[in-house]
Protein backbone atom coordinates (compact mmCIF):
# COMPACT_ATOMS: atom_id res chain seq x y z
CA UNK A 1 0.00 0.00 0.00
CA UNK A 2 1.43 3.38 -0.81
CA UNK A 3 1.55 6.05 1.23
CA UNK A 4 -1.42 8.17 -0.13
CA UNK A 5 -3.45 5.10 -0.27
CA UNK A 6 -2.70 4.93 3.64
CA UNK A 7 -3.53 8.30 4.26
CA UNK A 8 -6.79 7.66 2.65
CA UNK A 9 -7.56 4.64 4.73
CA UNK A 10 -6.40 6.51 7.99
CA UNK A 11 -8.95 8.97 6.61
CA UNK A 12 -11.87 6.76 7.00
CA UNK A 13 -11.20 5.05 10.22
CA UNK A 14 -10.95 8.38 11.61
CA UNK A 15 -14.44 9.48 9.95
CA UNK A 16 -16.06 6.49 10.85
CA UNK A 17 -14.97 6.18 14.23
CA UNK A 18 -16.18 9.63 14.45
CA UNK A 19 -19.66 9.14 12.71
CA UNK A 20 -19.61 5.78 15.61
CA UNK A 21 -19.38 8.30 18.72
CA UNK A 22 -21.92 10.87 16.95
CA UNK A 23 -24.34 7.98 16.90
CA UNK A 24 -23.70 6.32 20.34
CA UNK A 25 -24.60 10.26 21.61
CA UNK A 26 -27.90 9.60 19.97
CA UNK A 27 -26.95 11.98 17.03
CA UNK A 28 -28.80 10.98 14.23
CA UNK A 29 -27.45 13.48 11.23
CA UNK A 30 -24.24 14.98 10.61
CA UNK A 31 -24.61 18.74 9.05
CA UNK A 32 -21.54 19.62 7.10
CA UNK A 33 -20.36 23.34 6.33
CA UNK A 34 -20.89 22.28 3.03
CA UNK A 35 -23.85 20.81 3.31
CA UNK A 36 -25.28 23.86 4.95
CA UNK A 37 -23.69 26.51 2.24
CA UNK A 38 -25.71 24.23 -0.10
CA UNK A 39 -28.83 23.36 1.37
CA UNK A 40 -29.91 23.12 4.99
CA UNK A 41 -30.23 19.65 4.75
CA UNK A 42 -28.22 17.09 7.04
CA UNK A 43 -26.02 14.35 5.81
CA UNK A 44 -27.96 11.13 7.19
CA UNK A 45 -26.08 9.06 9.34
CA UNK A 46 -26.77 5.23 8.60
CA UNK A 47 -28.54 3.62 11.10
CA UNK A 48 -26.50 1.03 13.83
CA UNK A 49 -27.45 -1.84 11.91
CA UNK A 50 -26.09 -0.40 8.86
CA UNK A 51 -22.39 -0.50 9.43
CA UNK A 52 -20.53 2.42 7.38
CA UNK A 53 -17.49 0.66 6.18
CA UNK A 54 -17.52 -2.19 8.02
CA UNK A 55 -17.94 -5.87 6.76
CA UNK A 56 -21.33 -7.34 6.66
CA UNK A 57 -19.97 -10.21 8.37
CA UNK A 58 -18.37 -8.70 11.34
CA UNK A 59 -21.17 -8.81 14.51
CA UNK A 60 -22.38 -5.52 15.30
CA UNK A 61 -21.22 -4.64 19.13
CA UNK A 62 -23.83 -4.22 21.39
CA UNK A 63 -23.90 -0.99 21.81
CA UNK A 64 -21.97 1.73 20.17
CA UNK A 65 -20.57 3.23 23.14
CA UNK A 66 -19.52 -0.09 24.30
CA UNK A 67 -17.81 -0.62 21.32
CA UNK A 68 -15.96 2.60 21.79
CA UNK A 69 -14.91 1.98 25.38
CA UNK A 70 -13.81 -1.44 24.43
CA UNK A 71 -11.66 0.42 21.94
CA UNK A 72 -8.77 0.91 23.87
CA UNK A 73 -8.18 -2.50 24.72
CA UNK A 74 -7.84 -3.07 21.37
CA UNK A 75 -5.15 -0.39 21.00
CA UNK A 76 -3.59 -2.09 23.97
CA UNK A 77 -3.71 -5.78 22.60
CA UNK A 78 -2.55 -4.42 19.06
CA UNK A 79 0.15 -2.94 20.70
CA UNK A 80 1.37 -5.83 22.72
CA UNK A 81 4.43 -6.32 23.95
CA UNK A 82 5.99 -3.80 21.29
CA UNK A 83 9.63 -3.76 19.72
CA UNK A 84 8.74 -1.35 16.71
CA UNK A 85 11.32 0.79 18.25
CA UNK A 86 14.79 0.54 20.38
CA UNK A 87 13.36 2.10 23.10
CA UNK A 88 12.02 -1.37 24.10
CA UNK A 89 15.23 -2.99 24.99
CA UNK A 90 15.37 -0.51 27.81
CA UNK A 91 12.17 -0.53 29.32
CA UNK A 92 10.71 -2.43 32.18
CA UNK A 93 6.92 -1.77 31.33
CA UNK A 94 5.37 -0.12 28.57
CA UNK A 95 3.32 2.43 30.26
CA UNK A 96 0.29 2.55 28.17
CA UNK A 97 -2.10 5.31 30.01
CA UNK A 98 -4.65 5.14 32.42
CA UNK A 99 -7.99 6.97 33.59
CA UNK A 100 -11.70 6.95 32.23
CA UNK A 101 -12.01 5.13 28.63
CA UNK A 102 -14.71 8.06 28.03
CA UNK A 103 -13.06 10.75 29.87
CA UNK A 104 -14.06 14.50 28.88
CA UNK A 105 -10.69 15.38 29.30
CA UNK A 106 -6.77 13.85 28.45
CA UNK A 107 -3.53 14.32 29.41
CA UNK A 108 -0.79 14.20 27.45
CA UNK A 109 2.62 14.28 28.53
CA UNK A 110 5.92 13.17 26.57
CA UNK A 111 7.04 9.70 27.85
CA UNK A 112 7.69 7.22 30.84
CA UNK A 113 10.60 8.24 33.33
CA UNK A 114 11.67 5.80 35.90
CA UNK A 115 9.29 5.62 37.93
CA UNK A 116 6.70 5.37 35.47
CA UNK A 117 8.78 2.56 33.79
CA UNK A 118 8.87 0.70 37.35
CA UNK A 119 4.72 0.91 37.84
CA UNK A 120 3.60 0.84 34.08
CA UNK A 121 1.72 3.50 35.24
CA UNK A 122 1.68 7.31 33.48
CA UNK A 123 2.99 10.28 35.84
CA UNK A 124 3.53 8.52 39.11
CA UNK A 125 7.07 10.42 40.06
CA UNK A 126 7.73 13.95 40.99
CA UNK A 127 6.18 15.28 37.80
CA UNK A 128 3.08 12.85 38.56
CA UNK A 129 2.70 14.52 41.95
CA UNK A 130 2.38 17.48 40.61
CA UNK A 131 0.26 16.71 37.91
CA UNK A 132 -1.97 14.65 40.34
CA UNK A 133 -2.17 18.15 42.03
CA UNK A 134 -3.27 20.69 39.60
CA UNK A 135 -5.83 17.98 38.69
CA UNK A 136 -7.05 17.20 42.23
CA UNK A 137 -6.30 20.25 43.83
CA UNK A 138 -6.61 22.66 41.00
CA UNK A 139 -9.48 20.99 38.98
CA UNK A 140 -11.15 19.31 42.06
CA UNK A 141 -11.35 16.30 39.66
CA UNK A 142 -10.55 12.63 40.81
CA UNK A 143 -7.26 11.62 38.74
CA UNK A 144 -9.62 8.57 37.81
CA UNK A 145 -11.26 11.12 36.12
CA UNK A 146 -9.61 11.78 33.51
CA UNK A 147 -7.49 9.73 31.17
CA UNK A 148 -3.13 10.22 31.56
CA UNK A 149 -0.95 8.77 28.37
CA UNK A 150 2.40 10.14 26.53
CA UNK A 151 3.07 10.59 23.19
CA UNK A 152 5.84 7.12 23.44
CA UNK A 153 4.82 4.44 25.77
CA UNK A 154 8.50 3.35 26.88
CA UNK A 155 10.87 5.42 29.01
CA UNK A 156 13.60 6.79 26.89
CA UNK A 157 17.27 6.05 28.24
CA UNK A 158 18.18 8.93 31.03
CA UNK A 159 15.04 10.59 30.31
CA UNK A 160 15.92 12.10 27.18
CA UNK A 161 13.60 13.45 24.84
CA UNK A 162 12.14 10.44 22.48
CA UNK A 163 13.62 10.76 19.10
CA UNK A 164 11.72 11.23 15.69
CA UNK A 165 11.67 7.41 14.99
CA UNK A 166 10.21 6.23 17.97
CA UNK A 167 7.67 9.01 17.90
CA UNK A 168 6.56 7.52 14.72
CA UNK A 169 6.76 4.47 15.91
CA UNK A 170 4.71 5.41 18.67
CA UNK A 171 2.44 7.93 17.45
CA UNK A 172 -0.57 5.46 15.96
CA UNK A 173 -1.45 4.16 19.23
CA UNK A 174 -2.05 7.41 20.58
CA UNK A 175 -3.63 8.56 17.63
CA UNK A 176 -5.97 5.33 18.10
CA UNK A 177 -6.18 6.27 21.89
CA UNK A 178 -7.60 9.51 21.30
CA UNK A 179 -9.96 8.02 18.40
CA UNK A 180 -11.65 5.25 21.31
CA UNK A 181 -11.91 8.00 24.17
CA UNK A 182 -12.97 10.97 21.90
CA UNK A 183 -12.05 13.31 24.65
CA UNK A 184 -14.07 16.75 24.33
CA UNK A 185 -10.69 18.57 25.51
CA UNK A 186 -6.82 17.79 25.06
CA UNK A 187 -4.43 19.22 27.28
CA UNK A 188 -1.01 18.53 25.69
CA UNK A 189 2.18 18.80 28.59
CA UNK A 190 5.60 20.26 27.05
CA UNK A 191 7.11 20.51 23.75
CA UNK A 192 7.42 16.94 22.95
CA UNK A 193 3.33 16.60 23.11
CA UNK A 194 2.71 20.13 21.62
CA UNK A 195 5.14 19.73 18.56
CA UNK A 196 3.75 15.75 17.85
CA UNK A 197 0.29 16.37 18.10
CA UNK A 198 0.11 19.89 16.37
CA UNK A 199 2.71 18.90 13.36
CA UNK A 200 4.53 21.94 14.43
CA UNK A 201 7.83 23.44 15.14
CA UNK A 202 7.01 26.21 17.03
CA UNK A 203 7.55 25.86 21.03
CA UNK A 204 5.49 25.45 23.76
CA UNK A 205 6.26 28.98 25.44
CA UNK A 206 4.77 30.60 22.74
CA UNK A 207 2.06 28.24 22.06
CA UNK A 208 0.92 27.72 25.42
CA UNK A 209 -2.19 29.08 26.52
CA UNK A 210 -4.14 29.58 23.10
CA UNK A 211 -6.36 26.68 21.69
CA UNK A 212 -5.77 24.54 19.09
CA UNK A 213 -7.92 21.78 17.44
CA UNK A 214 -6.10 18.11 17.34
CA UNK A 215 -8.58 16.19 14.43
CA UNK A 216 -11.78 18.92 15.91
CA UNK A 217 -10.82 18.58 19.46
CA UNK A 218 -10.34 21.49 21.36
CA UNK A 219 -6.43 21.47 22.41
CA UNK A 220 -4.79 23.28 25.37
CA UNK A 221 -1.10 24.08 24.87
CA UNK A 222 0.84 24.09 28.51
CA UNK A 223 4.35 23.74 30.38
CA UNK A 224 4.94 20.22 31.08
CA UNK A 225 5.21 19.24 35.10
CA UNK A 226 8.76 18.67 35.00
CA UNK A 227 9.52 21.83 33.53
CA UNK A 228 7.35 23.73 36.32
CA UNK A 229 9.57 21.15 38.78
CA UNK A 230 12.70 23.29 37.60
CA UNK A 231 10.66 26.77 36.66
CA UNK A 232 8.23 26.99 39.91
CA UNK A 233 7.36 30.72 39.01
CA UNK A 234 5.47 29.49 36.08
CA UNK A 235 3.06 27.96 37.87
CA UNK A 236 0.89 30.92 38.12
CA UNK A 237 0.87 30.56 33.79
CA UNK A 238 -0.14 27.13 33.76
CA UNK A 239 -2.70 28.08 36.46
CA UNK A 240 -3.95 30.49 33.61
CA UNK A 241 -4.07 27.61 30.99
CA UNK A 242 -6.08 25.20 33.34
CA UNK A 243 -8.57 27.95 34.06
CA UNK A 244 -9.25 28.56 30.36
CA UNK A 245 -9.74 24.78 30.27
CA UNK A 246 -12.13 24.22 33.15
CA UNK A 247 -14.31 27.01 31.79
CA UNK A 248 -14.53 25.79 28.77
CA UNK A 249 -15.84 22.17 30.63
CA UNK A 250 -17.81 24.06 32.45
CA UNK A 251 -19.46 25.60 29.39
CA UNK A 252 -19.77 22.12 27.37
CA UNK A 253 -21.14 21.06 30.12
CA UNK A 254 -24.29 23.67 30.43
CA UNK A 255 -24.29 23.70 25.64
N1 LIG B 1 6.85 12.76 32.20
C1 LIG B 1 6.03 12.45 31.16
O1 LIG B 1 6.04 13.13 30.15
N2 LIG B 1 5.27 11.41 31.28
C2 LIG B 1 5.21 10.65 32.36
O2 LIG B 1 4.43 9.70 32.38
C3 LIG B 1 6.03 11.00 33.43
C4 LIG B 1 6.85 12.05 33.33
Amino acid sequence: MDEIQQEFLDIVTQVRTHLEYRRALGVSVVETAAAKAVSPSAIAVPPANKPIAKAQEEPEPKTPVAAIAGGLSVVRDELGDCTRCKLCKGRKNIVFGEGDPDAVLVFVGEGPGQEEDQQGRPFVGAAGQLLTDIIVKGMKLNREDVYICNIVKCRPPDNRNPEPDEIEACEPFLVKQLQAIRPKMIIALGNVAVKTLLKTKEGITKLRGTWKTYQGIPLMPTFHPAYLLRNPSDKKLVWEDIKKVMAEMERTKKG
